[in-house]
């Protein structure tokens, strides 16, 4: 007999396993599938540089341990400028803090079964009642959450989830060693993560370097294929191709080795949700997307997802008769919206708009930054529409022309 839980929750992600660790504080029977090995847990899944702030560690009671470095500025470089605002935060050893998301889940009664590759779900007069596994293994359950990241097995089938390919944003990161953390011709990156718009490196998206302690830092760099990347990539460049051009040419990695085994890589779809629930199922995380799509914070982002589904899962079996209808797991949207990516379509639009833009305008963007004052980059930052005219100028109206027009053909407007 298929053995049968209160939740399943495929993908033991930062989304899905603080979800996990969220319904089974609350008392209720929950098992996560994990695709990868126990073992070797994370392998191909340790994707992630690890950037994050203090209120994800707060929130969610993650451990100094698992943080590699604490960081005290955010640096923006443009390819001749750059901007430094005293921003602390953490970058994590992700691979470590998986793994303690997944031990602390279990402490407070989670069950885990690795090595088991979720497919699709189960659907008994049109609904689903639970997932099947590893070709023909099943389990059941009253909810089934899907935190497989953008892999969506379950989202998919149940067109929760429509992650197009043209929206993916792909990165790739190495750690090193012997790189030149304050090297006179740029900012000082000690205790700093740093984010470069440059198309040279990264056409259509950002690169970057976050210090992690004496010379080792983590760089890497990603972009969206869109239409601005098609505008700026070198045709036959792939993006390890990208990565070693930057090394080859920036005098900071000039002595920097990489550091065997570590490194790290993935995607991500910069695009709204289609849905986000239906009956007796949720999408958490990058399944959905979830992602802020601007500067790429997934962590915090998809474990926000995360507890939004359990508040919603504890509110819908507490009720006198236990209601897992669409209409009552529609709470999680409501979350979704209003706590966990708000002003998601603004913030879209942002990144549509960064990215599209040339070179030259990355540097007077940094001149702006550095022109004007906390609460206006802030708001700016938030989505702000009159705080962003203020970093508009006369000159960029071809690249608001470029924008809108892909906007409208998108019809994402
Ligand atoms: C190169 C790179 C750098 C990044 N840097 C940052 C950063 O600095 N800060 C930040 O906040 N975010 C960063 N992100 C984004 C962040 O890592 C993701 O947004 C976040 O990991 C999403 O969490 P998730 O749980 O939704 O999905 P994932 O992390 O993708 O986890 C999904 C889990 O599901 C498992 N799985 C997949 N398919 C199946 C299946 N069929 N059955 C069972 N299990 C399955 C996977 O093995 C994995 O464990 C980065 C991403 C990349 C690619």
């Amino acid at each position: 007999m298929p053995e049968r839980f209160d939740v399943v929750v495929a993908g033991a992600g930062p989304a899905g396993a603080q979800c996990a660790r969220d319904v089974a504080a609350r008392g209720y029977d929950v098992v996560v599938l994990e695709t990868e090995p126990e073992a070797e847990f994370p392998r191909q899944s340790n994707k992630s540089t690890g950037g994050t702030f203090p209120s994800m560690m707060a929130s969610f009671n993650v451990p100094d341990e698992v943080v590699m470095n604490f960081t005290d500025n955010v640096v923006i470089e443009s390819p001749n400028d750059y901007f430094v605002q005293h921003n602390p935060g953490a970058v994590l050893d992700f691979g470590a803090f998986k793994r303690f998301l997944v031990e602390d889940s279990r402490e407070k009664g989670a069950e885990y079964w690795f090595d088991a590759r979720v497919s699709k779900p189960i659907i008994e007069d049109g609904e689903v009642v639970g997932v099947r596994f590893n070709g023909s293994e099943e389990v059941y359950a009253d909810v089934v959450v899907d935190a497989t990241g953008p892999a969506a097995p379950l989202a998919k089938a149940l067109d929760v989830c429509d992650l197009d390919r043209n929206n993916q944003a792909i990165g790739i990161e190495y750690e090193f060693e012997g790189v030149a953390i304050d090297h006179d011709e740029y900012a000082d990156l000690h205790d700093a993560m740093m984010l470069r718009l440059d198309h040279e490196y990264a056409p259509g998206g950002y690169s970057w370097i976050f210090h992690t302690g004496e010379d080792t830092a983590k760089v890497g760099l990603c972009y969206i294929r869109n239409d601005s990347y098609q505008r700026y990539s070198e045709v036959d460049r792939t993006i390890d191709g990208y990565l070693d051009h930057w090394l080859e040419t920036d005098p900071r990695f000039e002595d920097a080795t990489r550091i065997e085994g570590r490194q790290h890589r993935g995607s991500a779809h910069i695009q709204p949700p289609a849905s986000l629930s239906t009956d007796n199922f949720m999408a958490v995380g990058d399944t959905v997307p979830t992602i802020d799509p601007l500067w790429g914070e997934g962590i915090h982002k998809g474990m926000k997802s995360g507890r939004a589904a359990a508040i919603t899962i504890d509110n819908c079996f507490s009720r006198s008769e236990p209601d897992t209808s669409a209409e009552a797991l529609s709470t999680y949207d409501d979350l979704w919206h209003e706590d966990v990516a708000p002003r998601m379509n603004s913030r879209l639009r942002m990144t549509h708009l960064l990215y599209l833009a040339p070179n030259d305008r990355y540097d007077r963007l940094l001149a702006d930054l550095n022109r004007l004052d906390h609460d206006t980059l802030t708001r700016a930052n938030d989505g702000d529409l009159r705080a962003i005219t203020k970093l508009l100028h006369l000159r960029d109206l071809p690249v608001l022309a470029r924008f809108l027009n892909q906007y409208y053909r998108s019809g994402s407007a």
